[in-house]
């Protein structure tokens, strides 16, 4: 991957992990055994066990302990994404892990109760609403399930089969199915992102199916309206024909924030054996193992990234390299037990550097 010296280079993806305290169920049944892990988060180095006297160790853009705070985890990971979007680019933030890591924690609570609590797609939606005017600016989001290689739309559940299309020119993706619903307060896009939790939990009843075998995709897009700027602010010789001439108009700035709630990334052999659900195994690893290549793409420089592998990666295409920020936060659990899919979590990480 990409060494210290490209810490700066636009494209690259930054990489967190995130650890979760044991749950209670760990405290009590592992009491006799160490974490799998160690983090060292001033050395943003976080050590794997491999047994009692030896651990391998991994360096980080990012260490988040178990005491790390959601405000803290969004100004880590979310954040600089969102300044960049504020500006007209695109962004991304991911969160991948086995499921029971923290994904859905890590971006999507909503903190109703509690605002420290508040996750990632909450704590952006407040950033950019304070940061634009409502007068001359939009901010509207699409909220989206994708599953089995197919995308439903969570804020309208009879649309369930959105198709991407892509600009040949531009690259650009857009999803003309799906429902865009402009935000003008906090409070309404709370209500949409519940709603749209509700809509995600019938759909998956209805198919029989979980959660964490789809990828949920939250997308905010934001269009501001720049002032052209101020000709005597800008002039310096007294003419005024020159002012009229140096005089910029108006322009449309937009950019497009996604938030993925992947899938977990647990392996196939541990997600049982009927049918349907080792079909669900097999388009999840297609989908993690193409983001994947995506990712190490980004992370070589590479001038080729193969988007064209899943519907996942094809759906990124426009939030992936050029002037595009990424961010990647891998979830961990502490548990011995999990050991094996923990390593793994972090072998992805360290691909994506
Ligand atoms: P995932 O989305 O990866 O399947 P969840 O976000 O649903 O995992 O988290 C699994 C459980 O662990 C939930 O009960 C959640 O509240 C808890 N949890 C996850 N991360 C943390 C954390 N950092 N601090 C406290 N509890 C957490
Ligand atoms: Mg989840």
């Amino acid at each position: 991957g990409a060494s210290k010296d490209d810490a700066g280079v636009l494209g690259r993806v930054r990489v967190a992990v995130r650890l979760r305290p044991r749950n209670s169920e760990e405290l009590v049944a592992d009491a006799d055994f160490a974490d799998c892990v160690e983090l060292q988060p001033e050395l943003k180095r976080l050590k794997l066990r491999k047994n009692n006297w030896d651990s391998d160790t991994f360096q980080f853009d990012e260490v988040l302990t178990e005491f790390a705070s959601q405000k803290r985890v969004y100004e880590v990971v979310a954040k600089p994404v969102v300044e960049s979007v504020l500006d007209g680019y695109n962004g991304t933030v991911m969160a991948y892990g086995q499921t029971g890591t923290g994904k859905t924690y890590t971006l999507g609570r909503l903190g109703e109760e509690d605002t420290a609590a508040r996750g990632i797609m909450v704590r952006a939606m407040e950033d950019i609403l304070a940061d634009i005017s409502l007068e001359t600016d939009s901010v509207s989001v699409s909220y989206l399930q994708l599953y089995m290689e197919t995308i439903q739309d969570l804020l309208d559940p009879a649309n369930d089969n959105i198709s991407i299309v892509e600009d040949p020119k531009t690259g650009d993706v857009s999803l003309p199915g799906a429902s865009l619903i402009e935000i003008r307060d906090q409070q309404s896009f709370i209500e949409l992102l519940r709603l749209g939790e509700a809509h995600r939990f019938a759909a998956n009843t209805k198919l029989n199916t979980e959660s964490s075998r789809s990828h949920a995709i939250l997308m905010v897009h934001v269009k501001r309206c720049v002032k052209g700027r101020d000709p005597t602010l800008l002039n310096d010789t007294g003419n005024s024909s020159h002012m009229i001439k140096t005089l910029k108009p108006d322009v449309v700035r937009k950019g497009k924030l996604v938030v993925v709630d992947l899938a977990g990334s647990e392996r196939i052999d541990k997600s049982g054996s009927e049918g349907h659900t080792l079909e669900e195994a097999k388009s999840i690893n297609l989908s993690l193992s193409a983001l994947g290549k995506c990712i190490n793409a980004l992370a070589e420089n590479s001038a080729h990234v193969p988007v064209r592998d899943s519907k996942l990666t094809r759906l990124l295409r426009d939030s992936f390299g050029g002037t595009a920020r990424t961010s990647l936060v891998i979830t961990i659990g502490p548990s011995p037990r999990h050991r094996g899919e923990t390593a793994s979590t972090i072998m992805f990480g360290q691909r994506a550097m």
